[in-house]
């Protein structure tokens, strides 16, 4: 058992407050900070502007730790996915994206879900452990280790396993480790709608954006394919974004699963289109990543069905992105992630 204190998952502030005791002059604490936040350090023997009896002592009482990489799988299109294992051997995974000069990283949240929509891998899998501060910010860590240095910028969502807004203790000190990197305005927390997950996002002072994994455009087929929707319904749900304070250019990013002859008619993007009037929004429309194991019945559309159903957004003023998953050759696109524990410890 390590008894160290990991100083992976703290802001520099902590970092400094944490390392005043050891160190001979103030300006230590943010050198460390820096090694550790800015420069990815990942040990304290490499900080070479420190004296190397600080480094020892440093070593002694502190660690940097982040979850290992046990895999990473390559897929055709040059996404990346990842699989970690946490100190208490579970296992979670994390996709890297690459277009151009830009990256996203998707990073996991929980290690499952209990959210139970019906589409979904990790919800399939069942509830998971919360991901603490470092878990959270270790994956950052470690796939920017893997980029390649023509990345000029990188963009982080939450979108891997687990419900973000159901962890908003652990989230919270993760996001004021990782704003310290990026900016709030490249990092989306997305969220199946849980009510009160909102208004504590709503209540920070600085926020990330908010995706809303809306899925179908009446409470009705809502709740059938999201069962969370019965505790937090979609009247109580769209009046919390209407009032979601949004700041200057911002928008709220609906996320729609397209599932086939379910909820992909043209009329269901003109009521989708009905439902958020109002609110500064963009929508992605996700074809479903069909899943044969967990979901047998459950089909994406033909692309023309797809087409169709966001010239429907399109047509009613909407900004849409069709989001062909990435990854799919290896079931990493983001959102179908599942965590092969059988696999770990082979
Ligand atoms: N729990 C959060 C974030 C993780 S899921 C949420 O639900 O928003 C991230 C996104 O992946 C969600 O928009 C979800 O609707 C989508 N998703 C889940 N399963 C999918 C599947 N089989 N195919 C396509 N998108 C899926
Ligand atoms: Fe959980 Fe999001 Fe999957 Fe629903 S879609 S089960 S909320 S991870």
């Amino acid at each position: 058992m390590d008894y160290r204190t990991n100083l992976v998952g703290r802001t520099s502030a902590e970092i400094g407050n944490l390392l005043a005791p050891h160190v001979d002059r103030e300006y230590r604490g943010r050198q460390v900070a820096q090694w550790i936040i800015d420069r990815n350090a990942s040990g304290f023997y490499d900080m070479t502007n420190l004296p190397l009896v600080l480094r020892r002592d440093l070593e002694t009482h502190f660690s940097i730790e982040e979850p290992e990489v046990l895999e990473v799988v390559e897929s055709s299109d040059g996404s990346m996915k990842f699989l970690f294992g946490l100190s208490d051997g579970v296992g979670v995974e994390g996709v890297l994206m690459r277009e151009g000069v830009k990256a996203t990283f998707c990073l996991s949240s929980q290690a499952g879900c209990a959210v139970g929509c019906t589409f979904c891998v990790t919800g399939a899998i069942g509830s998971g452990r919360n991901l603490r501060p470092e878990e959270i910010v270790g994956q950052y860590r470690a796939m920017l280790r893997r980029l390649d240095v023509e990345v000029e910028r990188v963009n982080i969502v939450f979108m891997g396993m687990g419900e973000p807004l159901l962890n908003t203790g652990h989230l919270g000190p993760a996001l004021a480790v990782l704003s310290e990197r990026v900016s709030l305005k490249r990092i989306t927390v997305s969220t199946a709608g849980i009510l009160p997950g909102v208004y504590w996002l709503a209540g920070l002072k600085k926020r990330p954006k908010l995706a809303v994994s809306l899925n179908a455009p009446d409470q009705g087929r809502r709740a059938q394919i999201m069962p969370i929707a019965h505790r937090y319904p979609l009247v109580d749900l769209m009046k919390a974004l209407r009032k979601f304070p949004l700041e200057r250019g911002r928008r709220i990013t609906f996320e729609y699963v397209l599932i086939d002859g379910f909820n992909d008619a043209e009329n269901d993007a003109r009521a989708t289109a009905r439902l958020i009037r109002g609110i500064p929004a963009k929508v992605n429309v996700i074809p479903l990543n069909e899943d044969r194991e967990y979901f047998p019945d459950l089909r994406r559309p033909p692309a023309p069905v797809v087409d169709r159903f966001a010239a429907g957004l399109r047509d009613a003023g909407l900004t849409v992105t069709v989001r062909w998953s990435k990854g799919e050759d290896v079931a990493a696109a983001c959102g179908q992630l599942r965590s092969r524990e059988s696999s770990l410890g082979e």
